[in-house]
């Protein structure tokens, strides 16, 4: 019998249970008890749900309050001083201050940085080391959860961070000169487990998937020499990728058993059952830990049989990864057809799938196979998800589909004549204040309660005063200020065939905040227009260019749960060419210029560096394929959110937009450094303020940032602009932020015209 276990699973909790506890309590609404109790509850439930699915084991210790590598920071003292100075009530207060920078009296104090894990939606903390102080353990967290578990009758499988992982994970010179006070803290915790009669631990170095440095290669075989003198089994699990040139590393250390990706990690596994020694457990992570189809068990099981005839009990079997980057449990979807939940497994369906995969070892189960075979089948052949008119669509593109007419500077002649800019021209990125007016009305429409004409009046009063605003603001290119959007990337999806939406899909992106992904299943394709009434609406009140604005094919694709049965590359293009219709309907409408967001892009580079080029190719045709349908004198903008470009700078140049508008001023623009270097050849738009402060910029301080930018870029190519849209301002913080701007715009062109 293989064994079945789950490398973790997701706590926020099938109705967003915690986030809400956790709000509460943030806000004062409830005592610490309660949300403690919610955090006990929602564990419980999770342990059950695996032991209900014949699960030989119960993981513990991936439940966080906030963030699982704050909680192993805490757990080996990782903690700058700067951090955590006592100031909180108590340690959960002192915890919560770390990951929000907000102390209990609701006064700022600083956060540790938060980054993506791995290349998830997940945003972890990262600790920072450098004047962190001497390692030492604190294993309340873990062995409370453990007696938990057992209290309830659970066999427990603790999960923890690897030693190596976390050192990588951290920020800071030098950490791996920590690794041996830290590993002296993991032995002394291993040997606590043992103790306790822990059998099996689960220790993750993700970063065995990475390109590895040999210096952290050489941390690795140095961890595990030490860790593997306590009596307690190791399960290394490595995920999100092939183990690749660290196999062999992965192979040599000595530890009871190896997990690894079989999703993402190809045929590797095969060899690794071959090498592995003989008293070696191997964990397939054979369910898809980072999508939501359902699982293709015949198929699987074709894989499985010869590794059960060939490792017998040595053989367990689990999800790829932690069950935390895919919605709790699909029963929660009342909204979907019954066909398209046929489709679809969500963490606690991937539970039972591992069941059934054991049942099918077994000999057993075989109606249940068979209604699987079936559903996939089903879906193979549906006619929801496969419209041939776009596939015979995308094999007429040639070259030339990708390209605007004319090269940069002509287009950038013919827009000027078209726009009459001023030097220096001011914008905003898209969105303005999302009033609470606006949510209850956009809420009160999707409820039925609100008629469709009432809530269309609504709209465009918000969208008249945001124009009226611009106006008296003075900015030069205006935009509608996106009130009827919820979400950039879920408003496109609703109205997108092949896009659906779930009601409860909820996912962690990191302490509270959830995100709902939608589902890509089919065959892109745009019923209708689905931004020009707005936009030509805006433009009728101004005789400013307003500017129209549209979510970019890879964010589309990138921020979405998508189909498993064709290339990416393939859905992104289909998206692209939905997009480039809107794009070209906006331009006959009389829209003259265009912005296309991609935020995504960076966040898509492929965890090796060597996928990158075929990644980042893909990935700007199809951003040209959305932009390349207009005339030369129709201007495209793209936005993107972050402040690293210098190793895709390339690629972003490649996108040809005629303006791209940035974040800059939190590092001072000194990340135009790339684009100078680069010779970037087009408009760019450093942003000069930085909207996620609450903070009211000087007009000073942004025309120092403005004369900083002209230093680099040439100033006929500079456009000023915040950093990212506005909509979680409010307007008291807005109109007099992008007053002071345009004051500096019109300062510096006087300076430098
Ligand atoms: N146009 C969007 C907005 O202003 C862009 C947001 C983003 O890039 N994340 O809200
Ligand atoms: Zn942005």
């Amino acid at each position: 019998m293989a064994v079945l276990h789950t490398l973790g699973f997701p706590r926020i909790g099938a109705k967003r249970e915690l986030k809400f506890a956790l709000e509460r309590y943030w806000k004062g609404e409830s005592p610490a008890q309660e949300l403690l109790d919610c955090a006990a509850a929602l564990r419980a439930r999770h342990w059950q749900l695996q032991q209900d699915a014949g699960l030989d084991y119960v993981s513990v210790n991936d439940f966080s309050l906030y963030d699982q590598v704050l909680d192993h920071a805490r757990m080996f003292n990782l903690i700058d001083p700067r951090f955590a100075d006592g100031q909180g009530d108590s340690a959960l207060d002192d915890y919560f201050r770390m990951a929000r920078g907000q102390a209990p009296s609701g006064e700022p104090t600083r956060a540790l940085a938060m980054t993506k894990w791995f290349d998830t939606n997940y945003h972890y903390l990262a600790p920072e080391l450098d004047q962190a102080p001497a390692p030492a353990l604190n294993a309340d967290k873990l062995l409370g959860e453990i007696d938990e578990a057992r209290a309830l009758g659970h066999r427990p499988k603790p999960v923890l961070i690897g030693p190596v992982t976390l050192l990588w994970l951290a920020r800071g010179n030098d950490r791996l000169r920590l690794l041996e006070p830290l590993l002296a803290c993991y032995r002394q915790l291993l040997e606590r487990l043992a103790e306790r009669e822990i059998d099996w631990v689960q220790i993750d170095e993700p970063i065995l998937v990475l390109d590895l440095e040999p210096q952290w290669q050489q941390a690795l075989r140095q961890s595990y020499g030490v860790l593997a003198e306590v009596p307690v089994k190791l399960l290394l699990a490595s995920y999100f990728g092939a183990l690749g040139d660290n196999l062999s590393l992965a192979l040599a250390l000595p530890v009871a058993g190896l997990h690894v990706d079989t999703v993402r990690g190809g045929d590797e596994y095969l060899q690794l059952a071959k090498q592995l020694a003989p008293t070696q457990i191997l964990s397939v992570g054979i369910i898809d830990g980072r999508n939501i189809w359902k699982t293709d068990l015949n198929l699987k099981l074709e894989q499985l049989k010869p590794l059960a005839r060939q490792l017998g009990e040595r053989l367990w079997i689990a999800p790829s990864c932690s069950l935390l980057h895919v919605p709790v449990d699909l029963d929660q979807e009342k909204g979907l057809d019954a066909e398209q939940r046929s489709w679809l497994a969500f963490a606690v369906q991937k539970l039972n799938e591992l069941q059934l995969l054991q049942q099918g070892l077994n000999g057993q189960g075989q109606e249940a196979l068979l209604a699987n075979a079936e559903a996939l089948n089903a879906r193979r052949n549906s006619a929801r998800i496969h419209r041939p008119e776009v596939a015979a669509r995308l094999g007429r593109l040639g070259s030339a589909d990708s390209q605007r007419t004319s090269p940069y500077p002509q287009r950038h002649q013919l827009q000027q004549q078209r726009l009459q800019l001023p030097l220096l021209p001011t914008t905003t990125i898209g969105s303005f204040p999302q009033t609470e007016a606006i949510r209850k009305a956009r809420a009160a429409w999707r409820a039925g309660r609100l008629p469709e004409a009432e809530y269309r009046a609504a709209m465009e009063s918000e969208i008249r005063f945001c124009v009226e605003q611009q106006e008296q603001i003075g900015l030069d290119v205006l935009v509608h200020g996106e009130a009827e959007r919820n979400d950039m990337v879920e408003y496109f999806g609703e109205q997108l065939d092949g896009y659906l939406t779930t009601g409860n899909g909820w996912v962690q992106s990191y302490g509270s905040r959830c995100v709902k992904p939608p589902v890509i299943y089919g065959d892109v394709v745009r019923p209708e227009a689905m931004t020009v009434h707005w936009a030509t609406y805006a433009q009728s009140l101004t005789d400013k260019p307003m500017k129209g604005m549209l979510t970019g094919p890879v964010t589309m694709l990138q921020w979405a749960f998508v189909r498993d049965d064709q290339p990416r590359a393939t859905t992104c293009r289909q998206i692209a060419l939905a997009l480039r219709d809107e794009v070209c309907d906006l331009e006959a409408a009389g829209i003259q210029v265009i912005q296309i967001d991609e935020p995504a892009l960076r966040e898509g580079l492929p965890l090796r560096q060597g996928e990158w080029q075929s990644y980042l190719q893909w990935a700007s045709e199809s951003f040209r394929l959305s932009a390349s349908g207009v005339a030369d004198d129709c201007q495209i903008h793209t936005h993107m959110c972050y402040s690293q470009f210098n190793d895709i700078i390339a690629a972003v140049a490649s996108l040809d937009a005629d303006v791209i508008t940035i974040e800059t001023s939190r590092s001072n623009m000194t990340l135009l450094g790339a684009f100078e270097e680069f010779a970037y050849p087009n408009e760019i738009g450093p942003g000069v303020y930085d909207i996620h402060s609450p903070n009211l910029p000087e007009t000073e301080q942004m025309a120092e940032l403005i004369r900083k930018a002209a230093a680099r870029i040439p100033v006929q190519r500079l456009w000023i602009n915040p950093d990212c849209g506005l909509k979680t301002r409010r307007w008291p913080e807005v109109t007099p932020a992008l007053q002071r701007m345009v004051a500096a715009a019109r300062q510096l062109r006087s300076e430098l015209g």
